[in-house]
């Protein structure tokens, strides 16, 4: 079967309905995609995660990236033990109440037919480089890891990487949590968070996907986020080196779980669904910055790294010390 463009995938993935807790129509989506890909399998775990595995051949990557997009987005849920009749919800997922008010007074909440979410009534639209959709974050992030995979398979790469699409992001991490404390994969993996985040301290729209040193809590492992700069640097794939320090994402929830980690974040406009006056709007990313991802990690998962960055620093300054070491010991000859 010929493998689904980017632009299906991200469609796909993009027009189902979901929330924190109500993931299943992502979840299934996912899965049928997942189905049809060469080299990959995939299974849930008890919490409901999916967690997956493109394998062709034993060639691995140093370290083996797990990488990872949450299947959630803020919305509107059913008050638990209520029914339809009592027309009761919470609101998950931290959106101001003003922006979630606004949204009401405009008759923009839409709830499912199966009575038990409600999303932001916004279309799926890609025109001039931009998609624009009412949950960018973080169903980008899960329609890259497919497209990553099928691009995978389509190369006949020969190669191991694992994928995890968590559930309940946006109320606490509580999917990446159960995942940390049950971590599956041996040896030596780092967990790649690919999330959409709103570009602050220099990122951009349209400049490249933005390696992330760390989030609003944490900084990240050192050696991996250098990995992946090289890596982009040895392809020439533009990318941006930031500190994204408006939101969390769930690389913090799995360090502190003591998991390495590392982030990739596409610039996202609207974060949550707030525009710059404080409305309700679509969310927003422009293609080429997910293409860049795609990209980056293909090549990330392609090539052999062998702990580039930790050892050139070491490397750089054992050298350094042989080239000065008659000035170290010409120095230390002074008697004062
Ligand atoms: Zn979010």
């Amino acid at each position: 079967m010929a493998s689904p463009t980017l632009t299906a995938i991200l469609k796909r993935i993009l027009k189902q309905p979901t929330a924190p807790f109500h993931e299943y129509f992502v979840r299934a989506e996912i899965e049928t995609l997942l189905r049809d890909c060469a080299n990959v399998t995939f299974k849930r775990d008890k919490f409901g995660n999916v967690l997956a595995t493109y394998k062709n051949g034993s060639r691995k990557s140093t370290p083996t990236w797990v990488l990872a997009a949450h299947m959630d987005h803020p919305a509107w849920v059913r008050k638990p033990g209520t029914d339809r009749k009592a027309d009761q919800w919470d609101f998950l997922g931290g959106v101001a109440e003003g922006v979630v008010n606004d949204g009401l007074k405009r008759g923009l909440r839409k709830p499912h037919k199966n009575g038990e979410f409600a999303t932001w009534n916004f279309p799926v639209t890609i025109k001039d480089g931009r998609l624009d959709a009412a949950a960018c974050d973080d169903l980008i992030g899960c329609a890259s890891i497919i497209a990553v995979f099928y691009e995978l398979a389509r190369l006949n790469l020969e190669a191991t990487v694992h994928a995890v699409f968590t559930r309940a992001e946006e109320v606490g991490w509580l999917g990446a949590w159960h995942l940390g404390q049950n971590w599956p994969f041996n040896g030596n993996t780092v967990f790649l968070s690919l999330e959409c985040s709103r570009p602050v301290n220099g990122a951009d729209f349209g400049e490249g996907p933005v390696i992330r040193v760390g989030d609003r809590l944490s900084v990240f492992d050192a050696e991996s986020v250098s990995v992946l700069v090289r890596t982009a640097a040895e392809q020439g794939i533009r990318v941006q080196r930031c500190l994204l320090d408006r939101g969390a994402c769930e690389a913090t929830a799995l360090q502190a779980l003591g998991k390495r980690t590392a982030g990739i974040s596409i610039p996202l406009g609207n974060y949550h669904n707030t525009t710059d006056n404080n409305k309700l709007g679509a969310e927003y990313v422009m293609l080429d910055d997910v293409k860049g991802m795609i990209k980056l990690i293909t090549a990330l998962v392609a090539t052999k790294h062998a702990g580039i960055g930790e050892r050139s620093i070491r490397e750089r300054v054992t050298m350094r010390m042989q080239e000065y070491a008659p000035h170290l010991a010409a120095g230390n000859a002074v008697r004062i």
